[in-house]
């Protein structure tokens, strides 16, 4: 089968699993063979049923004695089954499957493998999983565990990668030539897409997991090498006069001073757009550097030049907060600043300088060509095709306005030259003056209580406002889900405990004017604590708030979770973050107390590479760069690695034509 071919392709995948599916990121069988485990259950031991000590995690090969329903005094019901081989019987329970009476067969030969644990006095297998036949894909080796979504478990996913191996396997080409796989020490393609899933031990997988990420490091090289070629090729829509008096004097009327990173980036900018190539440049700097103002400086000099511009945001609240805030720097200038809602009609606008709103919504309104410069907020939410037809609707043919993308996620020079390597970079490396660092706290669960107590105590004292987030749902993997506190769950706990303040919550499955109420009413101080996931808010900016909670804070990277911080410490107030961990051991605390002693986004982001190693997948949860699967833009050996292999490629493009094919696809093409 065709890698390129739809997964429903594969038996039994119809349109409820395919939606699923999309949501892990899966739509193509090639996605399917290349998803990332995050992380192995070992059962590679097999043992006799008599030699099996309480504790084993093992394998075992036995005949199913009988299988039935047995109701727990509690009135649940629970499968009680007995197995068997030639060196004795053992028990097996699991909990309200009733469907394995169907499923398994009385006097029939399984593999089973799980722990073993004590039911009663005796050593019984909870839960296990099991598998008919050679005992190859679910039990008996290395198994491999997958980031969950809801409706998707490890075990569907594996026998779905598992066939489809199989029937792919033919089609799986190996696009680097032999001697360079060598000379790179790199794993055969169609071995690595196999030993992701099922290694036979620990260096196979990292060996696998290298070379899928040098793929993909690779593709992401190229791409972004020909999409510099490419833009090349465009022509500014507006070569925008910049006039230099108004815009210092504008800049002298901010109520605080440039940062001396900002100046600079203000002056790239202004410099890119008298340019006749239009400017693709990413402003990058840590949440709170600054950057909409330095953004606001490029549209101010398009306005003077008597051009229009785009500010497009992921999100309706974040395209709220640019319009209140460029309304606020534009006021005494008579710029016309307009919002774009889903009730904002094409006939309601009038004459405008300045559109704002979310990359959904903003081009169902406007047609003109007199875009000068499109702002694009937090890229990381946009794929690069995405924007790329963003930008090309704003334009005609070739002809295309200025684009500034900004971004908070704290990307080395050195990666960000691979991803983006289309994009000129300007970097905010420093924060306002006067910003002072926020207290960050881990409250273990014994000092929950008190904790609460002393935020009661700041709310009453101090009048400020509390952040408090909870991990995504959807992001959980199903066995902690438990210890998580889910949005809902933990908006009804706060109600009780902050009995007499006013709690709210935030989380994506609100309708947008719900969500919009909610950010209002807390922007307003008519709302103490804010319970919210932890998407919601990217890029907040609410003064007030100078309490930031983070639940479950050992399931977030360090650099999300400074990202979250930042949220507060953005008024004169003294500010704290406070990490509940719902695990905690030595490599947990390591982290979070990373958190404490660093102030910056890049440190952290190495920190935690760090401190992980790249060896820990086999542990706790990953967090994966958005168009990463299997390579990590911490791993800066790899990306030099890759960049360096994609730059000898570019050099000799006759002679590397398939792969460039390959890689470059439909998407840009060879000519
Ligand atoms: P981010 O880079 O996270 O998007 P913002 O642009 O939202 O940051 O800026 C955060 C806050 O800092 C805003 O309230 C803004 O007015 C303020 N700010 C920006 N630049 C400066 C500066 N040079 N000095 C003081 N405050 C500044
Ligand atoms: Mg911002």
């Amino acid at each position: 089968m065709k890698l390129s071919n739809p997964v429903s392709r594969l038996p039994k995948i119809g349109p409820v699993y395919l939606k699923r599916l999309e949501k892990l990121g899966i739509a193509k069988i090639s996605d399917l063979l290349t998803h990332p485990p995050s992380r192995y259950l070992d059962y590679r031991k097999t043992k006799p049923i008599a030699k099996l000590r309480i504790g084993d995690i093992a394998s075992v090969k036995a005949k199913l004695n009988f299988i039935r329903n047995q109701y727990t005094k509690s009135g649940k019901v629970m499968q009680l089954a007995e197995i068997e081989d030639t060196s004795g019987k053992m028990k097996i329970i699991w909990f309200n499957q009733p469907y394995l009476m169907m499923s398994l067969k009385r006097k029939i030969e399984y593999w089973f493998a799980g722990k073993i644990e004590f039911f009663g006095s005796d050593k019984a297998f909870i839960a296990p999983d099991y598998e008919l036949g050679a005992g190859s894909i679910h039990t008996g080796r290395l198994i491999p565990i997958y980031p969950e979504t809801y409706g998707v478990s490890s075990k569907w996913l594996r026998t779905k990668i598992a066939f489809a191996l199989q029937v792919s396997k033919p089609e799986i080409v190996d696009f680097i030539p032999v001697t360079d796989l060598q000379k790179y020490s790199l794993m055969d393609y169609e071995a690595a897409i196999h030993k992701l899933h099922f290694p036979e031990n620990e260096d196979e997988y990292l060996n696998a997991k290298k070379r899928l990420a040098f793929n993909e490091l690779l593709t992401l090289t190229i791409r972004s090498t020909y999409r510099k070629e490419r833009w090349k090729e465009n022509i500014a829509l507006y070569k925008i006069k910049v006039n230099s008096s108004q815009i210092d004097t504008f800049i002298k009327n901010l109520p605080f001073m440039l940062t001396l990173s900002q100046e600079k980036s203000v002056k790239e900018i202004l410099t890119d757009l008298t340019k006749e190539t239009p400017m693709n440049r990413l402003l990058e700097g840590d949440v709170g550097s600054g950057k909409t103002v330095v953004a606001a400086i490029g549209i101010f000099a398009t306005f003077l030049a008597g051009y229009q511009s785009i500010v497009m945001a992921p999100t309706q609240i974040l395209a709220n907060q640019h319009f209140e805030t460029l309304n606020k720097l534009f006021e005494k200038y008579k710029i016309r600043v307009k919002l774009i809602t889903s009730n904002t009609k094409k006939g309601d606008l009038g004459k405008t300088d300045v559109f704002v709103g979310t990359h959904a919504l903003i081009h169902r309104i406007i047609d003109s060509e007199q875009v000068g410069i499109i702002v694009i907020d937090e890229q990381h939410r946009f794929g690069v095709e995405q924007r790329t037809h963003l930008i090309k609707q704003s334009g005609s043919g070739n002809k295309i306005p200025h684009v500034l993308t900004m971004t908070a996620t704290p990307i080395p020079r050195t990666v960000a030259l691979t991803i983006y390597g289309d994009l000129d970079l300007s970097l905010l490396t420093e924060l306002p003056v006067g910003r002072k660092p926020v207290t960050t706290w881990i409250v273990p669960s014994k000092k929950r209580s008190p904790a609460y107590d002393w935020i009661k105590k700041q709310i009453k004292n101090e009048h400020i406002q509390v952040f408090n987030i909870c991990p995504l749902i959807e992001e959980s993997e199903a066995e902690t889900l438990k210890s998580v506190r889910a949005v809902v769950a933990e908006f009804e706990s706060l109600k009780k405990i902050f009995k007499g303040y006013r709690v709210d919550i935030l989380h994506g499955r609100m309708k947008p004017a719900e969500k919009d109420l909610a950010i209002k009413r807390f922007k307003e101080g008519k709302s103490d604590i804010l319970v919210s996931t932890p998407v919601v808010e990217v890029g907040i900016d609410i003064a007030n708030a100078t309490i930031m909670i983070v639940e479950a804070a050992e399931r977030f990277g360090l650099a999300q979770l400074h990202q979250l911080r930042g949220r507060v410490g953005r008024g004169s107030k003294k500010s704290y973050c406070l990490l509940l961990p719902t695990k905690y051991d030595r490599y947990v605390s390591k982290r979070l107390a990373a958190l404490k002693s660093h102030n910056s986004g890049f440190e952290l982001a190495e920190i935690d590479l760090k401190i992980r190693g790249p060896g820990e997948i086999f542990g706790t949860a990953q967090h994966g760069f958005y168009e990463l699967k299997n390579a990590s833009w911490e791993d800066t050996k790899l990306i030099k690695l890759a960049k360096g292999y994609a730059d000898r490629i570019i050099v000799n493009r006759s002679k590397y034509k398939k792969l460039l094919n390959h890689v470059l696809g439909e998407e840009i093409g060879l000519n």
